[in-house]
């Protein structure tokens, strides 16, 4: 008998669009705006990881921009806990805390507000997909400076050949479609 997640994670698949050579030749990108159309399908992603953030018993969701804004935030709603969202350099419009990291061309920066979170409050952390990575670990780099406890990660998808899951090893995560 199948499980509920092999379940979902096949319901869930066929709603990921692959998208070739985009943004650049040579990626895959996994476009999810089929999924994120579907009421049915949109609801059941949300209820996956509010149950995963109800388990490690969350005192706040956040979620990394732009994608990891629109699961993160219904998760946070169904929760009763606060948003929080981690953004790209230069759009928080208050004291922050900053973490450069590598892309696979060049580097980024990601922010957090530097009050964003009482101190020790659990936090699962949201994104639309695990890739190389970095990403994660800024995102956890910036949650622990901020004074926050990563509790875990939730991922619609991860790309398992790329091997993210090195880059946040000490920390539980949690994916709903693995490819
Ligand atoms: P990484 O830091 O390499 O783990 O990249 C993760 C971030 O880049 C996530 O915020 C994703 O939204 C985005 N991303 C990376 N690769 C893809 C992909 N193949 N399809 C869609 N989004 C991607």
């Amino acid at each position: 008998m199948q499980s509920s997640h092999s379940v979902l994670a096949a319901r869930l698949a066929s709603l990921v669009r692959d998208v070739p050579d985009y943004p650049q030749p040579g990626i895959v990108f996994k476009d999810i705006t089929p999924l994120l159309a579907n009421g049915a399908a949109f609801a059941a992603t949300v209820d996956a990881i509010a149950e995963l953030g109800r388990a490690q018993q969350v005192d706040a969701v956040v979620g990394i921009e732009a994608r990891g804004f629109i699961l993160a935030a219904p998760v946070a709603y169904a929760l009763g806990v606060g948003f929080v969202p981690i953004r790209k350099a230069g759009k928080l419009p208050g004291a922050t805390h900053a973490r450069e990291y590598a892309l696979e061309y060049g580097a980024a920066t990601l922010e957090v507000h530097t009050d964003a979170f009482s101190p020790g409050a659990r936090v699962l952390v949201v994104d639309d997909v695990l890739a190389t990575g970095g990403t994660a670990a800024a995102a956890a780099d910036l949650v622990a400076r901020a004074g926050g406890l990563v509790t875990g990660f939730a991922f619609l998808i991860e790309l398992t050949f790329l091997g993210g899951r090195s880059q946040i090893h000490d920390l539980p995560v949690d994916v709903l479609l693995p490819v």
